[in-house]
């Protein structure tokens, strides 16, 4: 087993970095904030494993919050990147990649007839939102609680408090307006769904939905939740978005669309799409996808959009995740992995609640026996996570710096990788009971 030793490289760019970067970090959750202690500063990546600047090497279960399925540093993705590179990384005009990568996406997801590229998952949703309202002439949006959609206004809104669908914003700086156009319900409440549909299902424009949502760990819905999303958005006229920027290739070619065989009208991408370059997308059927600029009248633009380096990227990420039993065999290794960890759990007396759906999964210090809502993920034990984190990255292996964040696995891990980690794991678990 690899134990870590020293940080001190890390802290020390840590403290130039809360120099010139508010908070050290340029995406908050990177800053150990809801762990507590010294974010480590990454050095290289190699497979399932990341190795930080003072040498320690890691078991790495983040995977870069998603887009490496293939592990880091793959070989072929890397191959692929520098002879792009080799022709020039930017031109801000159509090239043959962009091409490639929407074919591959519009076969492999479920009703999509046209996609376009943008940067990050973030101008994705913001951008099919737009459309969706331009579509439906319509202003309001539906989301839910304990769902993430990237950063856009209307999107940073959470529920308000008791039964309220309106919501409050999740964010400074968010004007009212934005929030007032905006409703948040409850994961896995299918008369809160069809109520407020039946009050304001005219003016709304489009449901939004993390199908499978991994932003709070990973809270598994109901396939019946989902249908009825699609029934009740298809009655009133409204759109049904799913947001599969985490979902999207990895828990099948096809995403959750074709995981749980639910259609949606538009669905939105990044992560793995970018093959760890910075790439989002979305798409729909043609007839509302063609209300973009240049055919229609939405304006959506982007100077590095259908950039070819990334384009690359993800073409040979999405060649490799085709590949025939890839996600079986993936799924195979998440649910070893998470069997072992829920088995060192039990050895060691510890409540532990987890899921997982191939490549992703969840773990949760609760006596609860199904956590598939906002408000069960934010009733669990976070001290004791916090510890075992600590106690993990301790042993080499590294989860998600937050008890609300899903973990990752990639194609690169390996039965050994899964061994020591269950391994530490029952070793770190006997240590939590006090
Ligand atoms: C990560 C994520 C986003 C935001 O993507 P960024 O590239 O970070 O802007 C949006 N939706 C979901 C479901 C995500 O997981």
């Amino acid at each position: 087993m690899h134990k870590t030793e020293s940080h001190v490289r890390s802290e020390n760019l840590y403290e130039r970095a809360r120099r010139v970067i508010p908070g050290g970090v340029n995406s908050p959750v990177r800053a150990f904030r809801a762990v507590g202690g010294s974010p480590l500063f990454i050095a290289r990546g190699s497979g399932p494993y990341i190795f930080d600047v003072d040498g320690n090497r890691y078991i790495d279960f983040v995977g870069s919050w998603g887009p490496l399925i293939l592990g880091h540093a793959h070989p072929q993705v890397l191959q692929a990147i520098s002879q792009a590179c080799r022709h020039g990384t930017t031109f801000g005009a159509p090239c043959q990649a962009e091409v490639e990568l929407a074919e591959r996406v519009v076969a492999a997801y479920p009703g999509l007839e046209q996609v376009r590229f943008v940067s990050s998952g973030t101008e994705a949703t913001m951008s099919a939102i737009r459309l969706a309202r331009a579509a439906t002439g319509r202003d309001l949006i539906v989301k839910f609680s304990g769902c993430y959609h990237g950063h856009a206004d209307h999107l940073l809104v959470a529920a308000g408090s008791g039964l309220a669908t309106f919501g409050t914003a999740s964010s400074a700086g968010v004007p009212a307006g934005f929030v007032g156009a905006t409703r948040v319900l409850p994961l896995d409440d299918d008369q809160a769904v069809r109520d407020l549909l039946a009050r304001e299902g005219a003016a709304i424009a489009a449901v939004i939905i993390e199908p499978v949502p991994a932003n709070h760990g990973l809270l598994l819905q109901r396939k019946a939740f989902l249908n009825l999303l699609r029934d009740e958005t298809r009655r009133h006229g409204a759109l049904l978005i799913f947001d599969e920027v985490i979902s999207g290739f990895r828990v099948a070619r096809g995403g959750a669309a074709e995981y749980y065989g639910i259609t949606p009208d538009m669905a939105t991408f990044g992560k793995i799409i970018g093959g760890g370059m910075p790439v989002g997308a979305f798409g729909g059927r043609r007839d509302v996808m063609e209300q973009l600029a240049p055919l229609g009248p939405v304006y959506q633009a982007g100077t590095l959009s259908g950039n070819p380096v990334a384009m690359i990227a993800g073409l040979t990420t999405l060649d490799l995740v085709s590949a025939p039993g890839f996600h079986q065999r993936l799924g195979m290794m998440t649910d070893t992995l998470v069997r072992r960890l829920a088995a060192a759990a039990a050895g060691a007396g510890i409540a532990l609640f987890t899921n997982h759906v191939c490549g992703m999964f969840g773990f949760f210090f609760t006596t609860e026996r199904n956590v598939d809502r906002y408000e069960k993920v934010m009733a669990c034990d976070v001290e004791r996570f916090k510890r075992f984190f600590h106690g993990m990255l301790k042993e080499g292996v590294y989860f998600a710096p937050s008890a609300f964040e899903a973990g990752f696995l990639s194609a690169a891990h390996t039965e050994a990788d899964i061994d020591a980690t269950a391994a530490a794991a029952a070793r770190v678990f006997g240590s939590l009971k006090d």
